[in-house]
């Protein structure tokens, strides 16, 4: 998992934020206050098989995932569409990445036959998919309906 070093806005004390957890409103752990992680345009939160259904089944917000190939082209062209879409949604929707290669399991279970793959989840469900290259505006609608 990708933690985030986030200096506290009123004491100045460094907290480490695990990517799964910054969206659950991160107070710093020394004086208490909220850790303010909107500004810092944060990017997807990278998952695999062990830490997938940990924050996808639990999430109390709207879950796009995107199932990529690090050797596809027009996943990694898709890469800053989706860090992107995370920095915008953040505190709204949880916007994911799961590498297929290192984490078969989950992509299977999911019968992925091609990436890139988006799928999106709410209140642990699986509500919607799409396939390939897909304009950020289309994945913005989809993301904007499910809020
Ligand atoms: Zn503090």
């Amino acid at each position: 998992m990708n933690d985030t070093i986030i200096p506290c806005g009123r004491c100045s004390a460094k907290n480490r934020i695990p990517a799964a957890k910054r969206h659950l409103k991160p107070k710093c752990g020394k004086c208490g206050a909220e850790l303010d992680l909107g500004g810092l345009r944060l990017p997807a939160v990278e998952l695999g098989d062990g830490s997938f259904h940990g924050l996808v089944m639990n999430a109390a917000l709207p879950v796009l995932v995107d199932f990529y190939s690090p050797t596809c082209g027009p996943c990694r062209a898709m890469m800053p569409v989706v860090d992107n879409l995370s920095a915008r949604y953040h505190g709204r929707a949880i916007v994911a990445k799961l590498n297929t290669m290192a984490n078969p399991a989950v992509a299977s279970q999911f019968g992925i036959r091609g990436v890139p793959s988006f799928l999106f989840f709410k209140n642990g469900q699986l509500v919607d998919q799409m396939a390939g290259a897909v304009p950020e505006q289309l994945l913005i609608h989809k993301l904007d309906a499910l809020l």
